[in-house]
């Protein structure tokens, strides 16, 4: 792989760091973020020396907004620093003569993509989940995550690529708070928002590590003391894993869970539960939980439920094409999409094929997987009914590329029977909502951030063509794609 010595200069000193691959290089917490607000200032001083402030005016692009208006022909987009100051057609919008002009004919402009459901302690290769597929003899989990440390300035790189300005990471190690701060610091990243460790009834031995993805507990004041130690590091969401156990009732866990979601929400946090059947989603929503983190997929969602995540004002994200992902490497029949070619991580891909020369492989292409049918019902069903729906894929899952997996995801939507206009509220405004960040993100509006993507072709006629991307904008520093990947080298 090729590194640029100028992309490293920027970086190197920080991730060496924070990754904390030995003692030798792990500073007190205080120090790093010293080092992340020196790196903050540089950045910005780079920024004004570069004439990065200067106003932007995008214009003449068929502007879709986000917010399910009707697409404006030759718009004009007024951006200052990170912020848009005006969104309008040419005639309202005087653009300003110092301004740079971004001619945009021929383009369409949608906010910038939203990822709600990714973990960036699973590199979406054949080695990530020794939980469900054990290859540990062949790669020792410790290495696959100090693999996994070393290119996350690749795989946040890959997002931005992809379109995807905001992500979610659901679910991780402790680690998983230095990550933030790295995409603050690096230029060529999305936005992330993280939960930090999983609260949890279960834990699966394999993923054992020093800083495991997922702290058990087995009482309620467990679960609170563990949810404390989390919102201790300030994460935007809390994570509970909600995995009923055999043997024990529902009602019993639904205690702890209850526990948590309350300290969580003492300390003014969000929660969002893992719930993938009707009734531990539903057990989920009555212990007060804000988000599902998943796709209801065992039965059919009921009237009591929809009513219930709507009187909540709950958010339902999707993960459809998480099993996809599995079913395709596990089942040795994959099929990459082409921003997948494009944009996904080649040597996560090359894992996939590994598992071929494995005598145990075909044991595996027996597994049931649970039926899409249902998930599909359910989205569309949920949809119809006006609840909040967020795009999410489980990015990092076995199969499930971290970057280009949502084009796959929104297509799997448009399968599901939605829209390309619901889809692509989903996939923005949607996400803005699980980040809680509505305020700032998910639309093309005066006072948000800058972040949206220029098209090559019209979303509303072909959710697919969202691929098609010319440009891309964070905070008002636009990127072209195909130079993205590679950027934080
Ligand atoms: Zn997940």
């Amino acid at each position: 792989m090729r590194v640029s010595k100028s992309g490293l200069r920027k970086t190197t000193v920080l991730r060496r760091h924070w990754t904390g691959e030995t003692d030798r290089y792990r500073l007190p917490w205080t120090h790093r973020s010293y080092l992340v607000w020196a790196l903050l200032t540089l950045q910005v001083l780079a920024d004004v020396s570069a004439g990065h402030d200067r106003m932007k005016a995008f214009t003449g692009a068929t502007l879709i907004d986000g917010t399910g208006g009707a697409p404006r022909a030759d718009a004009v987009i007024l951006v200052a620093g990170e912020r848009i100051v005006a969104v309008g057609s040419r005639d309202e919008i005087p653009i300003p003569p110092e301004a740079q002009v971004i001619d945009a004919r021929g383009k369409w402009i949608v906010p910038g993509l939203i990822d709600a459901h990714v973990h960036f302690f699973q590199s979406g290769g054949l080695y990530t989940r020794p939980d469900v597929i054990d290859l540990r003899d062949i790669r020792p989990y410790a290495d696959e995550i100090v693999w996994i440390k070393q290119r996350l300035p690749k795989t946040l790189a890959r997002y931005l690529a992809s379109g995807v300005t905001s992500v979610v990471d659901v679910g991780g190690p402790f680690w998983t708070f230095e990550l933030r701060e790295l995409a603050r610091t690096l230029k060529a990243a999305p936005r992330v928002a993280v939960t930090g460790p999983l609260i949890a009834t279960y834990f699966p031995s394999a993923l054992k590590t020093e800083d495991p993805p997922v702290p058990k507990v087995s009482a309620p004041e467990e679960a609170r003391t563990a949810v404390r130690q989390v919102l201790a590091r300030k994460p935007d969401l809390i994570k509970i894993w909600f995995i009923p156990l055999p043997g024990r009732s529902l009602a019993s866990q639904s205690l702890l869970v209850r526990a948590a979601i309350e300290a969580s929400h003492a300390g003014g946090t969000r929660v969002v539960v893992h719930a993938t059947q009707l009734d531990v989603a539903w057990a989920a929503l009555e212990s007060g939980a804000d988000v599902l983190a998943h796709s209801v997929e065992d039965r059919r969602v009921t009237e009591a439920f929809i009513k219930r995540l709507k009187d909540r004002d709950g958010v339902y994200v999707t993960t459809l094409v998480v099993n996809e992902g599995y079913q395709e490497v596990l089942g040795q029949k994959v099929e990459l999409t082409d921003i997948e070619r494009r944009f996904g991580d080649p040597e996560v891909i090359a894992t996939f094929g590994d598992l071929a020369r494995l005598p145990a492989w075909k044991k595996l292409l027996a597994y049931r997987w649970p039926r899409r049918e249902i998930r599909f019902w359910n989205l569309k069903r949920l949809h119809q009914s006006g609840v909040t729906i967020a795009a999410g894929t489980d990015a990092g899952n076995i199969g499930t590329l971290h970057g280009p997996a949502l084009h796959r995801e929104l297509e799997l939507m448009a399968e599901a029977g939605l829209s390309p206009q619901a889809i692509l509220t989903a996939a923005t405004q949607g996400g803005a909502r699980v980040m809680g960040r509505a305020v700032e993100l998910g639309t093309i509006e005066k006072t948000k951030l800058a972040d949206f993507l220029l098209l090559d072709a019209d979303p509303l006629t072909d959710i697919t063509h969202l691929r098609r991307i010319d440009r891309v904008v964070k905070g008002g520093t636009i990127f072209n794609p195909d130079e993205v990947v590679g950027h934080n080298d």
